[in-house]
């Protein structure tokens, strides 16, 4: 069998090898990433990790030992610079090339910049890497006064993490709501409640104009005039797909590498998965590129069984997960574009879901500490809405 050059040695990159190995590919397996680590799972790191009550041990999606039993040859520390489509080789940092048979892209993304007066400073972070919460952590022992720029997911939860430790936390978030990209009006509104209770100063409505101080960030200068002190910044504004590798190799791509139902890109040998691709989903009729591990695992898997010739058609139901203080978000589906919602449960309680449906159908769950109906709703997520389609919260 053909060699498989793997590159970026994330969570779909590992769940690619991993999976041609059950699959039964006797052919040499390389999994070529930049970070120094055994592959990780990220969703920790803004949560356990960051808290410190787990260690990078706990993030290693395999013991190490895995790859060389499974014969996986993981070369970490080593970032791929070019892809030659027609010599069929990718070219290393250091110069070394290597040749492959069958090509799997799995770069992932990184964290979007603000293009701000100020950005460059000391004491001015983001979120993405174990490197990247060694440094925070170490940071934010030093700091009483954590400001965060943006309140989706990522920021929420290091706001709740940095809460449990201390520390005072301002979240400056432009729009009117925190995660207003992927929840609805009542979610944002419970988390809203939630952050505040919890001392959290959440600035919505808030642009920033520069951040400043003589080195290192002191403050942040915001739009309205206000200053708001910081000894730590950390910019939260989402996630752009590593995906100029495939650009610069002529491969299709529109923020995100294009992939098909089977994993496959423009090019038949280069195959591509995760959070650095875009692909059209059918159960949604549009297309999407998704950050979730979901889709991770999902679509690695189905880039295997397409490498081992099996005949694929990759339409997952998305599924997600957020922790925050003692509340689990979790949500199914894709809400965008629904034109009704239904409450059940009593966010009173901090235990309640809403339903989002389309044309009466159910299109996307949101379960506030309520994963029986989370598990439920990926079920029956595309069903015509009755009130006795899914449990109580
Ligand atoms: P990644 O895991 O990012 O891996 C890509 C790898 O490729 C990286 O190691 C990168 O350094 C490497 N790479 C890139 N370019 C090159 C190159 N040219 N050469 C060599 N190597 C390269 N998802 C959830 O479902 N639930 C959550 O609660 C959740 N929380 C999260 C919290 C944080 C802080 C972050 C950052 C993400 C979270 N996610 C969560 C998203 C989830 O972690 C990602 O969707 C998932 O990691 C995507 O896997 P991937 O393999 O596509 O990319």
């Amino acid at each position: 069998q053909e060699e498989i050059v793997i590159v970026g040695a994330g969570q779909a990159g590992a769940q690619v090898a991993q999976s041609l190995r059950q699959g039964g590919f006797e052919g040499a397996l390389r999994l070529i990433g930049d970070e120094a680590h055994p592959p990780y799972q990220r969703p920790p790191l803004s949560k356990k990790f960051l808290a410190g009550e787990i260690g990078a041990e706990g993030l290693w999606l395999r013991p190490p030992a895995f790859y060389t039993t499974n014969t996986i040859d993981h070369i970490p520390n080593t970032r791929v610079v070019g892809i030659d489509r027609s010599a069929k080789r990718v070219q290393l940092e250091n110069g070394d090339t290597i040749s492959y048979g069958k090509l799997v892209l799995a770069t992932g993304t990184k964290a979007r910049l603000l293009p701000i007066k100020g950005s460059d400073k000391d004491g001015v972070v983001t979120l993405r890497s174990i490197g990247d919460v060694d440094a925070i952590r170490d940071r934010l022992s030093k700091s009483q006064n954590l400001v965060i720029i943006g309140a989706g997911y990522i920021g929420l939860e290091v706001a709740a993490v940095a809460r449990a430790l201390g520390k005072d936390v301002c979240v400056i978030e432009a729009q009117d709501r925190p995660m207003k990209r992927v929840v609805s009006e009542t979610v944002s509104d419970f988390f809203a409640k939630l952050h505040a209770d919890n001392g959290v100063q959440l600035r919505l409505n808030t642009g920033i104009e520069a951040l400043e101080g003589r080195e290192g960030v002191e403050s942040v200068k915001l739009n309205n005039g206000d200053s708001v002190l910081a000894d730590l910044v950390l910019v939260a504004v989402g996630a752009e797909p590593n995906d100029q590798l495939a650009t610069d190799a002529g491969l299709d791509t529109d923020n995100g590498i294009l992939v098909d139902g089977a994993a496959q890109t423009s090019d038949p040998d280069i195959y591509a998965v995760g959070d650095c691709t875009r692909f059209h989903s059918g159960r949604y009729s549009r297309s999407v590129r998704m950050e979730s591990v979901q889709n991770a695992i999902d679509q690695a898997k189905i880039a295997a069984q397409a490498l081992l010739g099996q005949d694929v058609d990759y339409d997952p139901l998305p599924w997600f997960w957020s922790d925050q203080y003692e509340i689990k978000l979790q949500i199914a589906g894709l809400s965008e574009g629904y034109d009704k919602t239904v409450v059940v449960g009593d966010p009173a309680a901090k235990k309640f879901y809403v339903a989002y449906l389309k044309d009466n159908a159910l299109i996307a769950v949101d379960s506030i500490n309520s994963p029986r109906s989370h598990m439920m709703a990926r079920r029956v997520i595309g069903e015509t809405w009755r009130d006795d389609l899914l449990p109580e919260a």
